[in-house]
């Protein structure tokens, strides 16, 4: 049974934050990067409860390790982030508690969303963190799991996430504007589509669309759109390189797509 705690009156968002958007592009994680996140939902946290979905650990251990191995790259790589993973944490909870925020680290994996009882303990101990201003920072458990590594950018484990926990906004921090329309792509100017309602939509936006959309690309931020929009949560998928990029689609300052919920 998931026990009776549950939402607090808050509005329940899930921040999903990938490699190139913690690097700024680079190969540094930015320590500036995660202070701006830390700041955003400092400023927030009176009427929004956070969730973060954060990736980067291997991109932490590459800045100083290199690992020898005759084995798969794909080891080499859980192997990095075993390493990488401690690092990260530390750089969210340094960060994060000059500003009055408390940082919790949570590591899973698709399996465990099979699972009843995963997902019971994974509901059950997520309250008790939000209860008491623990902001869990999720990444895949990527000893045991590859799925994120090898495709996806952990944007599939934040929608499972965000669906298992009841959030009501997901953001999807990447760098770009968004989605752009294919016709602006092929033309080689950019124009983001704002507002949709049909995932389909943006499947044939991106069908043919020049893949200069991030790391993953678009189609796993779409796929996990998808699953969102399935449960009724509302997407946004914002450009997470410039300061302030949540305050400022919340306040319209800037360009993003929003994919609305079933509801609207
Ligand atoms: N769990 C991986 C990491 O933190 C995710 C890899 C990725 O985002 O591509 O590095």
């Amino acid at each position: 049974m998931y026990m009776e705690m549950g939402k607090s009156d808050k509005k329940r968002v899930l921040l999903k934050i990938g490699t190139n958007t913690l690097t700024k592009e680079t190969h540094q994680i930015s320590r500036g990067k995660i202070e701006d996140i830390g700041r955003q939902i400092a400023e927030l946290q009176d009427d929004y409860e956070f969730i973060i979905v954060s990736s980067g650990a291997i991109a932490v251990a590459r800045q100083f390790v290199q690992l020898e191995s005759k084995g798969k790259e794909i080891n080499v790589k859980q192997a990095l982030a075993a390493i990488g993973q401690p690092h990260l944490m530390r750089m969210f909870q340094e960060n994060f508690r000059e500003l009055g925020l408390l940082t919790s680290q949570c590591l899973l994996s698709y399996a465990d969303f099979k699972r009843d009882k995963s997902k019971e303990n994974i509901v059950n101990t997520m309250n008790v963190l939000l209860e008491n201003n623990y902001i869990p920072i999720i990444n895949e458990n990527d000893t045991v799991a590859t799925d994120e590594i090898q495709f996806g950018d952990n944007d599939k484990l934040a929608a499972l996430t965000a669906v298992l926990l009841d959030v009501d906004l997901v953001i999807i921090a990447t760098n770009t504007d968004g989605i752009y329309t294919k016709n602006s792509m092929d033309q080689e100017y950019k124009s983001t589509i704002a507002v949709v309602d049909s995932i389909d939509v943006l499947k044939h936006e991106i069908a043919e669309g020049k893949s200069s959309h991030g790391t993953g690309g678009m189609h796993s931020k779409i796929e996990a759109a998808e699953i969102l929009r399935e449960k009724n949560i509302e997407t946004w998928i914002v450009n997470g390189i410039g300061d302030n990029f949540m305050l400022n689609a919340m306040q319209g300052l800037s360009s993003f797509t929003k994919i609305l919920n079933r509801s609207l």
